[in-house]
């Protein structure tokens, strides 16, 4: 049956980044089945999901009680919209629970399917709250290098990634980027603290540069995801909220990984101690078990939506009544579990333990690094000078397939390789995780060294 999917696959599905050349040649790997963290093959195989689908499946798999709502609120009202001065009660009752989990001065949501989307609502609400100021000439959006927002149009323009602004002549006007705060990759010469701070600073270059009149916002991941977990140094946050507070300009904070306990904190705003104005939030939401984003509006920029009249934006899905359901048994049982707490205290410490102490001195291994229950491992060819390997080598794609045949599953950002398991992961699984990751790192080792 494996053959027969493959040859479907090839035939009719174009797969998300993915080069259909090299699917083809690999024949592709099809999932059937999951249950708590472990995802099988069509073959058989049981791989222990180390990156929670995409960073998503916060609760792990197989949650009956998830399926049983989905399945009662299908047959209740599967779907209404939320146009026109109509709600219906999931999406009322996620917007109040998601506002109780959001920072004190945030407590309205608007809801989009994806976190894309929520990116592409986040540019439009920022101009559109200039607009609503007299100040329609504050257009531009500052944004990071190698920052992920996104594959909509404005979410790759958004985001920072070369690769998707050569393809679709990207990124669309009023949106540039500055230095992401890459210290292992980016900060030879510097200590962690000065390039924190140097990077910091290029915010406040760019807004006078630009003029602070014509600045919107700044949109930035607490910790860059997709760009290979890039754990900023400890003085950028502060001295980026410093300059915050000096400029006139909104602060978008890109949640969409972080959100929903990643960090060990419901939000990476309570982690880093930020206060944006708006939050943009998808993934952990609903555990990945439905497709949903939004955005989490402070009160301020809701004050200005109240005398803006209709903001003519949405989606047919904003607020679905199944994703919202499904969002909302999602957030019970995190709350029941007191899994944030149990992943600042217990877990997470443990993960990031365990990463240092067994694969920092691999020889492969440049640079351990993460926060909360999400982490990289930085491969280098050599350690002292923190050298990579040439791209063309895809070590970092040869150590993703040796993992997976491992049995687990790692994700590869270049040569970085991404740890980011589903929140439920208890320490024994903890320790066969990061057993497997060295042992795929061993087999990339051998493979480097022929
Ligand atoms: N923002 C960040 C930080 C992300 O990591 C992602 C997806 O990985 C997105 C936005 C886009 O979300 P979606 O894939 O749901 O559109």
């Amino acid at each position: 049956q494996t053959q027969g999917w493959q040859a479907k696959d090839h035939a009719h599905h174009l797969h998300p980044f993915t080069d259909p050349k090299a699917l083809k040649q690999a024949g592709g790997r099809v999932i059937t089945r999951a249950d708590g963290v472990y995802i099988w093959d069509s073959q058989g195989n049981q791989i222990l999901d180390g990156m929670a689908g995409l960073w998503c499946v916060n609760m792990g798999y197989g949650l009956r009680s998830i399926a049983d709502v989905a399945a009662h609120q299908l047959l209740e009202l599967p779907y209404y919209n939320s146009f026109f001065q109509c709600s219906h009660p999931p999406a009322i009752e996620l917007a109040a629970e998601i506002a109780a989990l959001a920072p004190p001065h945030m407590n309205k949501v608007f809801f989009t399917g994806s976190g894309s989307e929520a990116n592409d609502t986040n540019l439009r609400l920022v101009r559109h709250y200039w607009d609503i100021q007299g100040k329609p000439e504050k257009k531009t959006i500052i944004s990071r290098h190698n920052a992920y927002h996104g594959s909509t149009v404005a979410g790759a323009s958004l985001g920072g990634m070369s690769g998707m602004h050569a393809q679709g002549d990207l990124p669309i006007p009023g949106i540039v980027h500055i230095a992401q705060p890459y210290w292992y990759g980016e900060g030879q010469g510097l200590s962690a603290e000065e390039f924190g701070i140097r990077c910091a600073r290029e915010l406040e270059s760019k807004i006078l540069e630009l003029g602070e009149d014509k600045v919107a916002a700044f949109i930035a991941e607490p910790i860059q995801g997709a760009g290979g977990v890039i754990v900023p140094p400890d003085s950028y946050w502060p001295e980026i909220k410093k300059i915050l507070a000096k400029y006139d300009i909104l602060f978008i904070l890109d949640e969409v990984i972080t959100g929903f306990g990643r960090t060990g904190c419901y939000f990476a705003a309570e982690y880093y101690d930020l206060e944006p104005d708006l939050i943009t939030i998808a993934k952990g939401m609903t555990s990945g078990y439905a497709p949903m984003g939004g955005v989490i509006v402070s009160d301020k920029v809701a004050d200005a939506l109240d005398k803006g009249g209709e903001f003519a934006h949405g989606y047919t899905y904003s607020g679905h009544p199944l994703s919202a359901a499904v969002a909302l048994e999602n957030l019970r049982l995190m709350k029941q579990q007191n899994i944030v707490a149990k992943v600042a205290e217990e877990t997470a410490p443990y993960l990031q333990q365990r990463l240092r102490q067994v694969l920092a001195q691999h020889p492969l291994v440049g640079e351990v690094r993460g926060v909360g229950m999400v982490a990289a491992l930085e491969l280098v060819a050599d350690k002292a000078s923190h050298q990579r390997f040439a791209a063309e080598l895809g070590v970092g794609t040869q150590c993703r397939e040796h993992s997976i045949a491992s049995g687990l599953v790692m994700r590869a950002v270049g040569d970085t390789m991404i740890i980011a398991p589903p929140l439920v992961i208890t320490q024994d699984q903890i320790d066969e995780l990061v057993t497997k990751a060295k042992q795929a790192l061993d087999m990339t080792y051998a493979d480097v060294q022929k």
